[in-house]
């Protein structure tokens, strides 16, 4: 059911600060009163957080699918038997605390699971909030010890929750403790700030992120109307600083589950220097049915953009397998086997199939 859209208010009315209470959601315009009851309900249950900029951006978005993204609504009290309490199985692959070792190369590292906005299709939702566990001096310590003991690891992912919600000293700390542990070559961040909070990306943050490893920064973003003027803007900040930026999207009903949509958005992205990297299905998280649709559309749609989207567009379409056995590509598929060894059927951008290698 499409997300009802916020009636207009005078854009001086912007809030003071972070919407968190479903009376507040309702006094600046967010929910209609019939609808406070139910996201009380929710409120009561997993956290909630619509920092000003973004009730601005929510308000100003004709399309609604900003709304049905980050305030709250009475579905998400549903629960399907399919759903899962961890979706991706983090816990299975936790062997101390904050962090997360699902493929050899790389580790997450979680020091916080706070977030500026929280997301209503969230596949940690069960974690995250304001009083989402952080790490303290000692876990940190033995987080970073665990780095460094394991040989293996090139790649350290900063997720959470949103690290970007640490202040820039702590992540100054933070990203040179990693950078100076020598078999690691690469840091990642996701993150949501520049869409969530985009004054938050400060040029002293910025500055945190620099440091003697490569560093991607990992905007998660759903629909063009996240990026705004000031969203746009922060996001430029980081890449002029030289770190380089990709982007993952949940493919997410009701918000960019048809071609045109998620073609605007793809396009949006990869204009403003933010290579386009996953298009997640949505997670098994608990109280999401409403967002989730079935892999088949996901696949179509994939297919649509093939030949009308440049392929620096194009991200790559994933599945994370329930239980944590890890993230897989889920197609669409462009080749099968022939009726000879060695032959192939090669699928074109238009749905004619071509024999590999061309016959004589
Ligand atoms: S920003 Fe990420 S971790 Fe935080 S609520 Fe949204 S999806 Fe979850």
């Amino acid at each position: 059911m499409p997300h009802p859209l916020p009636a207009r208010r005078p854009k001086d009315a912007r809030p003071a600060r972070s919407l968190r209470k479903a009376g507040e959601l309702a006094e600046a315009g967010l929910i209609a009163p019939s609808e406070e009851a139910g996201a009380r309900a929710v409120a009561a249950r997993y956290a909630v957080a619509v920092p000003p900029a973004l009730a601005d951006a929510i308000m100003e978005d004709a399309t609604g699918a900003l709304a049905r993204q980050f305030v709250p609504r009475a579905e998400e009290l549903v629960i399907a038997r399919e759903e899962l309490q961890d979706p991706i199985g983090d816990d299975a692959h936790a062997p101390v605390k904050g962090i997360v070792h699902r493929y050899a190369d790389r580790v997450l590292l979680k020091p916080l699971h706070a977030c500026a906005v929280y997301c209503r299709f969230c596949f940690r939702r069960e974690q995250v909030g304001p009083a989402g566990d952080a790490l303290d001096a000692d876990e940190l310590d033995a987080a970073l010890r665990y780095i460094e003991t394991h040989k293996e690891i090139w790649e350290v992912i900063l997720s959470g929750g949103d690290p970007l919600l640490l202040s820039a000293r702590r992540l100054k700390d933070i990203m040179s403790r990693i950078a100076a542990i020598d078999h690691v070559g690469v840091i990642r961040i996701h993150t949501r700030m520049p869409v969530a909070d985009p004054a938050r990306i400060t040029r002293a943050l910025v500055r945190a992120l620099k440091c003697t490893k490569a560093v991607y920064v990992v905007l998660h973003c759903n629909h063009e109307a996240e990026l705004t003027a000031d969203a746009k803007a922060a996001c430029a900040r980081l890449i002029d600083a030289g770190l380089p930026m990709l982007a993952q999207t949940v493919l997410l009903k009701g918000v960019n589950d048809d071609a045109a949509t998620m073609e605007r958005l793809l396009r949006a992205l990869t204009a403003g220097r933010i290579k386009p990297y996953y298009l997640h299905h949505p997670d098994l998280a608990r109280g999401t049915g409403h967002f989730r649709l079935p892999l088949e559309q996901g696949r179509a749609l994939m297919e649509s953009l093939r030949g009308r989207l440049s392929g620096i567009a194009q991200p790559t379409y994933v599945l994370d397998i329930p239980g944590g056995h890890g993230k897989v590509p889920v197609g669409p598929g462009y080749l099968r086997p022939g009726a000879a060894a060695g032959e192939w059927l090669v699928t074109d951008p238009q749905g004619a199939e071509h024999p590999y290698p061309p016959k004589a």
